[in-house]
């Protein structure tokens, strides 16, 4: 049954699916469009943090194991800025070529390439099987696809065979991407009025960790060990952010918190770093928490996904970028992973949001030679 890509993503559009809300109504639909081309759908719910029911689904065409993974995510971040929109964020609407609304390149459009990719074909023609995963919370924690990776029947048969992360990439082909690192440090003070010197001041024992996480910042953006030249940029930052959520400046603050964060790359040992901020937490008194650490994502150049896809997309060769997806979940059972999406990662997150259609007729066209090639010719 073919499947128009437009249509499908104004559809997708058209669900206000900002992680904070639920996403359950908008991958109930994508669940019912799965199921009317002949898919088995799986669904793998959860609630939230803040109570919120969220909704993931993994959907398998064909039989056996193996085959091509799809995956995409259906949750939006924000339209924030809402005056500055041309027409209501949550409504597709085409012109000149684009099709606007949030999500539509991040990642609503590129998930609808992949669904009328496998529209495509019926099971019956299949050797390998394809499969659709759709997971919530991408843009806030990942939850989602860990909840995939952990728990899901259909993707734990899939992981032999190989995946395609379809964040947008104008359709380049992505080998590797930066992971993550997060690390908390907090102070503790006394509360007193400033007048009768009482107080502890939280922020005072902060202030020579502070001095040390520069340090390693002027090393982390300097020293060979910590640079992967296939990245650009090809360090990563040690990103310091400060907080001691004071509201009167009369009171002595009672805590001060500091945040790291890292993009960790393959090929980079962070560890001696984070020992030393360890240690200097300890050294200072401060209470240390590792609350992160995510490799990123690395399928090798010269794997046989990677040429194939190469072939594929008509593109001479695979790159890198410095952003996450939800493949640092994904790897910890599947191996063999790429990125490769239609439209411009430029435009996600922007007032206006959009995807060209040129892209998404595009998408479609690479997604169903990729099932071709992965699920019907049976190479692999
Ligand atoms: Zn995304």
């Amino acid at each position: 049954m073919p499947l128009d890509v437009v249509k499908l993503t104004m559809d997708l559009v058209g669900y206000n699916s900002v992680s904070e809300l639920t996403n359950v109504p908008v991958t109930r639909y994508v669940a019912k469009v799965l199921k009317s081309l002949g898919f088995k759908v799986e669904e793998l719910r959860y609630t939230d943090m803040n109570g919120v029911e969220k909704l993931s689904i993994v959907g398998k065409l064909g039989k056996g194991t193996g085959g091509l993974t799809l995956m995409s995510h259906d949750d939006v971040v924000p339209a924030t800025n809402i005056e500055d929109w041309t027409g209501s964020p949550f409504k597709g609407r085409v012109s000149k070529g684009r099709l606007y609304g949030r999500g539509s390149a991040d990642m609503k459009g590129p998930l609808a390439a992949s669904i009328c990719a496998a529209a495509q074909f019926r099971a019956k023609d299949l050797t390998a099987p394809v499969y659709i995963v759709v997971t919530a919370d991408e843009e806030i924690n990942g939850h989602g696809a860990y909840d995939v990776t952990r728990r899901s029947k259909l993707f734990n048969e899939a992981r032999k065979g190989c995946g395609i992360i379809c964040e947008p990439t104008g359709l380049r082909v992505v080998y590797a991407h930066k992971g993550g690192l997060a690390i908390r440090i907090e102070s503790k003070g006394r509360a007193a009025h400033t007048s009768t010197l009482k107080g502890t001041n939280a922020n005072l024992k902060m202030i020579p960790f502070l001095a040390e996480m520069k340090k390693i910042n002027d090393l982390a953006l300097t020293s060979r060990r910590y640079r992967n030249e296939e990245f650009k940029p090809a360090h990563s930052e040690w990103s310091i952010g400060i907080n001691d959520h004071n509201t009167a400046t009369n009171i002595s603050p009672v805590q001060s918190v500091c945040r790291i964060s890292y993009r960790l790359m393959p090929g980079v040992d962070i560890t001696p770093l984070i020992e030393r901020t360890r240690k200097s937490a300890h050294k200072h008194g401060l209470k240390f928490q590792l609350l992160i650490r995510t490799e990123g994502l690395y399928t090798s150049p010269d794997s046989l996904l990677v040429r194939t896809a190469l072939k594929i997309t008509g593109s001479r060769k695979p790159t890198t970028v410095p952003y996450g997806t939800d493949g640092v979940a994904f790897r910890k059972k599947m191996k063999q992973l790429i990125v490769c999406g239609p439209g411009s990662i430029a435009q996600a997150h922007t007032v206006d949001e959009w995807i060209e259609l040129d892209q998404l007729n595009r998408g479609v066209d690479v997604y169903s030679r990729f099932i071709d090639q992965f699920c019907v010719n049976g190479r692999l």
